[in-house]
């Protein structure tokens, strides 16, 4: 991954909260703030596949789409995280985090997505290898938040479409998919709601991924 320019408007205030401001859509649940976050991610998936430099109306026309289709559950949370799968493969010789590339294997250490000590599994969807400077940064931390402080710029599109699926996932297999999202402040959870992404960067932002 290469050094991308500072992200003005989504960078990380101290201690780690207000990550992303919140756009002025209103979200209910955090079914709905996942849909979104997941449509919008689908958007500059398709608007980097159609060398587009700035959303316009077709770009959000797909997003719109998106959205209405995980709504009423046409589509589903997995499908765009399943075409990333492939990049990652490629990039397993360095790290997923900061792009350094490994001088032997041994650099590579395992890191859980969703953290061990929060109930993170041993699954490969929920494992990348990282370098031991990033593995250690991020300790037990949500993946999303801990990449934007850490880094200041926004992951790739596979990171944050295996973090949203991730969280969808959980939030389904836990019944939270429907409930108000300040009641999710009570729960311990592996991922930090506050952190899941609605606004996201222009596509030029994100092609230089996997390259
Ligand atoms: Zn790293």
């Amino acid at each position: 991954m290469s050094r991308l320019p500072p992200l003005t408007g989504l960078l990380p205030t101290a201690g780690g909260k207000l990550l992303i401001q919140m756009a002025e859509r209103k979200f209910d649940t955090l079914a709905e703030l996942i849909y979104w976050s997941y449509a919008n991610l689908q958007m500059a998936d398709a608007a980097c596949s159609m060398h587009k430099e700035k959303y316009d109306r077709v770009c959000y026309s797909i997003r719109a789409k998106a959205y209405k289709s995980y709504l009423i559950g046409s589509w589903h949370i997995s499908d765009l995280y399943r075409q990333q799968i492939e990049k990652l493969q490629k990039s397993n010789h360095s790290c997923a985090y900061c792009g350094r590339v490994f001088a032997t294997p041994k650099e590579a250490t395992v890191d859980h997505i969703f953290p061990r000590i929060k109930g993170g599994t041993n699954e490969m969807e929920n494992i990348v290898f990282a370098c031991k400077t990033c593995n250690s940064s991020k300790g037990d931390r949500d993946m999303f938040g801990w990449f934007l402080e850490h880094f200041g710029e926004f992951p790739s599109i596979y990171l944050t479409a295996n973090y949203l699926k991730k969280i969808y996932l959980y939030a389904q297999t836990n019944s939270l998919l429907d409930l108000p999202l300040e009641t999710l402040n009570e729960l311990d959870l592996p991922f930090d709601w506050h952190c899941i992404p609605t606004k996201y960067p222009e596509p030029t932002y994100f092609v230089i991924d996997y390259k």
